[in-house]
């Protein structure tokens, strides 16, 4: 079970070393905590697991912005988020994108979680699967069953909106991508401590990518020690 908390654009490096200083994660569940990049270093200070939220696929280069899996490493970094649906629908990720970072995160030795995961209008006209397939194809295409692959399944309906899958949809929707690719399946979409306990017993659950509620000790901790007791 792998609780992440995906920070988005919060917290710098002295809020990243006071969340840190007052977080303990429980035993028995693996916990990850993705700060933004400038925060990486305070939070690879604490020992803890850290993710970067992207990588980029060359390992150096004209690439404005960016930052490479090797620079990562170089840092204490463990992992990184591929294709989070807020990369996809403001800042132009494509599959081909997702994958060729996921790829290269995967050869140079990180931990890759692979964000996939359907609009509400493509729920409503019954394209979940479809679009699902097609996510999850392009990152099975370009690295397989890898050992250090996780899949997140993140309806973009449910990010940041305070309505989370119900644990029916988010079952039928993590059974159907293991069917896809036979790796760990995270949830997120408005995960918190009212209803971790629920999603993540679920049997094709396996850990969460926690957002909002992640941002606040009181809550990540309420939702590690839930996954702690359906471990
Ligand atoms: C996320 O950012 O990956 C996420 C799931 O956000 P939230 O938990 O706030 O919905």
């Amino acid at each position: 079970m792998l609780i992440a908390g995906n920070w988005k654009m919060f917290k710098g490096p002295g809020e990243t070393d006071a969340f840190l200083g007052a977080f303990e994660p429980p035993a028995g569940v693996e916990v990850a905590v993705c700060p933004p990049f400038v925060s990486l270093a305070a939070a690879v200070a604490s020992g803890r697991t850290v993710y970067a939220q992207n990588v980029h696929w060359e390992p150096e280069g004209a690439y404005t912005g960016e930052v490479s899996a090797g620079m990562l490493l170089e840092l204490g970094v463990h992992g990184a988020l591929v294709g989070h649906s807020e990369r996809r629908q403001l800042f132009g990720e494509t599959d081909e994108t997702v994958a060729r970072r996921a790829r290269a995160a995967l050869e140079a030795g990180l931990r890759v979680i692979a964000c996939v995961g359907e609009t509400l209008e493509q729920r409503a006209s019954g394209d979940t699967d479809l679009v699902l397939t097609i996510q999850v194809e392009a990152i099975a295409f370009a690295v397989g069953e890898h050992e250090r692959l996780v899949l997140a399944y993140e309806p973009v309906w449910a990010i940041g909106t305070g309505k989370s899958a119900t644990p029916e949809q988010a079952q039928a929707a993590h059974a159907f991508i293991k069917r896809l690719l036979d790796r760990p399946v995270l949830y997120g979409g408005s995960v918190k401590p009212e209803n971790a306990a629920d999603l993540l017993g679920l049997a094709s659950v396996d850990g969460a990518l926690v957002g909002g509620a992640s941002l606040e000790p009181d809550t990540f901790g309420a939702i590690c020690r839930a996954a702690a007791s359906s471990s």
